[in-house]
């Protein structure tokens, strides 16, 4: 093997600084998606098997276009816009050539679905373990590393001297498909996701903030094991001592939680959103 192809795979799978990881070529030759894009047959084909290997699954093969196809572009444009539902401005269900959504088709870090991951190092996800009946298993898979990275940090920075405090405790996150979901306002596009507050005895929920079992320094190190993850983005809960701390990261100064400014949504949970990765170049 050729130095250069050794480069080429050490930079498609560990993002070698100052190398950009390999993109997925996806030649179109016209507009493909909800009328009137000309949904030639080979560009049609070529959208759903690329859609299909990341794992938007239940999208039907084959060279025809559907309602479940358009949707899926919509719930795919909505990701990458970093919404928290399925569509409006500029999720259109249309995927132009060499637009955003194409070039987003075609980026090495393309928004990947995926089941949540069951637990890990630091955490749980009690959708998967107890709540077997709910189906808000699903989200991106940008979601699923900042979970796993936070897991690992909150783990070693905070779990590791206080071993009887709760791990972080996942409950929903989106339905599979992205579609409406019934319980929450957003929760559709798999880039957020709610835990469970942790409890003094060392199990999570079933409190709020305000009750006396309710552990704030465990909560503490969650949001700043969240902060400390690349996509992170902000995280909700109505803890009034909390939202007056800051972490530094990066340089930049940010309050470890937002408060509702109205009701009391986030008194029983923290809801933390991500956002995507710098995507592909415009044109690209
Ligand atoms: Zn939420």
């Amino acid at each position: 093997m050729n130095q250069l192809l050794l480069t080429a795979i050490a930079a498609a799978c560990c993002g070698l600084p100052g190398i950009a990881p390999a993109q997925h070529e996806l030649p179109l030759s016209a507009a493909v998606g909800a009328p009137p894009a000309p949904n030639r047959p080979a560009d049609v084909s070529a959208v759903k098997d690329r859609l299909r290997s990341l794992g938007y699954v239940w999208v039907p093969t084959g060279d025809q276009m559907d309602t479940l196809t358009i949707h899926t572009i919509r719930l795919f444009q909505s990701i990458v816009q970093n919404r928290e539902t399925v569509g409006g401005d500029g999720a259109d269900g249309v995927v132009n050539v060499n637009g955003p959504t194409h070039a987003w088709l075609q980026h090495a870090d393309s928004p990947k679905w995926r089941l949540m991951p069951a637990r890990g190092e630091g955490f749980e996800n009690y959708e998967l373990v107890e709540q077997v009946q709910d189906d808000h298993d699903h989200g991106v898979h940008w979601l699923a590393e900042t979970l796993i990275g936070a897991g690992a940090h909150y783990q070693t920075n905070y779990r590791a001297a206080h071993p009887r405090a709760a791990p972080i405790v996942v409950n929903d996150a989106s339905r599979d498909v992205g579609r409406d979901t019934p319980d929450h306002l957003g929760h559709e596009t798999g880039s957020m996701v709610d835990l469970r507050l942790p409890r003094t005895d060392g199990r999570a929920g079933g409190i709020t903030v305000d009750s006396p079992e309710y552990d704030r320094a465990a909560a503490r190190a969650m949001l700043v094991a969240l902060h400390q993850q690349p996509l992170f983005e902000r995280a909700r809960l109505n803890d009034r001592v909390l939202a007056a701390e800051t972490v530094t990261v990066a340089g930049q100064r940010r309050p470890l939680c937002i408060p509702d400014r109205q009701g009391r949504v986030h008194d029983n949970h923290i809801h933390v959103d991500i956002k995507p990765p710098r995507g592909p170049a415009p044109n690209e």
